[in-house]
């Protein structure tokens, strides 16, 4: 068996497509898309296809290492989205060729089902915003979700008087009282915060046990995760920027956090998932893999985590599940994902809704809002 052809598709905005079909008929899905830089990473799938057109799908690992090694150039958020989007789609071919799941080709179920949370949260406090808030909860509580994230809204500078910081304190005990204590509550600071500022809000929060905060800090500085980890008594999560074991090598050995969050789509797709999941086994971190995008990328990660032993939880952002580009949703009851029992990817993707290309005009970078009040550049 050969790969035969590659095409890609931008059926949504916010969503990239690969599809890779072999000579012998099978076809296989990944996501590419990247936040911020979609052309690039379409560009990137591009330029590889030069290699793989030819290929036995069914090497995955070998294809991964030259993809990655043999440009002389490795790593960085274009290539990596782009290996990882292929990465998934030779997965789905080899689970289709083989009649299976992925999952069992890469040790088997390690769970019976999938914990996942959906994004939820109160950002406004005003009678009309907390009915908008309640309303949204009640759907996705009859949806069955049992775990919910959300984050302090806007842009925060180095430091905010404390009306501010209340604001959002008040808005997570809120959260708390609403749902109760059998409910998972996480935060995402978006790493908007410097790390004094995050130890000092983390600690106003503390009382309605977060199940994690997750970027209190931008990525890059392992020593400042640190910092935050060590001065605030729950779980600190960072690595949906993170690419590659490489990447998260000094994360681990510094024990900067507790949880990680590898995103399928940037990281080096379900290959690379999976060997950070198991690096970070040896520190006794646990794994929630990042999914801001569609649902090639959310099944994917469903893949990783049915085989992962120190699985924690699944992101999920609504499209995840489905976005009108599967022929069959994921459903979630009381909180969890059955397994999936389909082979490659467990999914039926919906060719008239996904193999198309729509025009856009929203813009791809953050939009034109991410300036604080003097004109300089905020963290969204
Ligand atoms: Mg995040």
């Amino acid at each position: 068996m050969k790969i035969a052809k590659i095409e890609q598709y931008r059926p949504k905005h916010r969503t990239r497509l690969v599809r890779i079909t072999t000579d012998s008929g099978i076809s296989g899905w990944g996501e590419t898309t990247l936040e911020g830089k979609p052309k690039s990473t379409w560009a990137a799938v591009e330029e590889l296809s030069e290699y793989l057109i030819g290929q036995d799908p069914l090497r995955i690992e070998h294809h991964w290492q030259h993809i990655y090694r043999s440009a002389f150039f490795r790593g960085g958020n274009v290539l990596m989205s782009a290996l990882a989007g292929i990465d998934q789609a030779l997965w789905d071919i080899s689970g289709k060729f083989y009649g299976v799941p992925s999952y069992k080709l890469m040790g088997n179920a390690t769970r019976d089902k999938i914990r996942t949370y959906a994004h939820w949260g109160i950002n406004d406090l005003s009678e009309s915003g907390l009915e908008k808030s309640r309303e949204r909860l009640d759907w996705l509580q009859k949806s069955g979700y049992t775990a919910y994230k959300s984050g302090p809204a806007g842009k925060w500078r180095a430091h905010e008087p404390p009306a501010r910081i209340d604001e959002f304190v008040k808005a997570a005990y809120l959260m708390r009282e609403w749902v109760g204590d059998d409910v998972d509550l996480y935060f995402d600071f978006h790493a908007k915060m410097t790390p004094a500022l995050a130890i000092e809000v983390c600690n106003e929060i503390k009382g309605m046990r977060p199940g994690f905060v997750e970027e209190p800090v931008p990525q890059e500085n392992k020593d400042a995760l640190k910092l935050v980890s060590q001065s605030v008594p729950f779980p600190i999560a960072t690595g949906e920027r993170l690419l590659s074991r490489w990447e998260f090598r000094e994360i681990f050995e510094s024990n900067s956090v507790a949880i990680i969050q590898p995103d399928v789509a940037h990281c080096g797709g379900m290959s690379e998932l999976r060997r950070i999941a198991s690096m970070a086994e040896v520190y006794y971190i646990h794994s929630a893999p990042h999914c801001a995008i569609g649902p090639v990328a959310f099944s994917s990660c469903l893949q990783v985590d049915a085989c992962t032993p120190n699985f924690f939880i699944q992101e999920q952002v609504d499209a995840g599940l489905g976005n009108g580009l599967l022929q069959e949703d994921w459903v979630v009851k009381d909180g969890y994902i059955d397994l999936p029992t389909k082979p490659g990817l467990g999914i039926d993707i919906d060719e008239d809704a996904a193999c198309r290309n729509v025009e856009s005009h929203e813009p791809e970078l953050g939009g034109d809002n991410w300036f604080h009040e003097d004109g300089s550049v905020a963290d969204w």
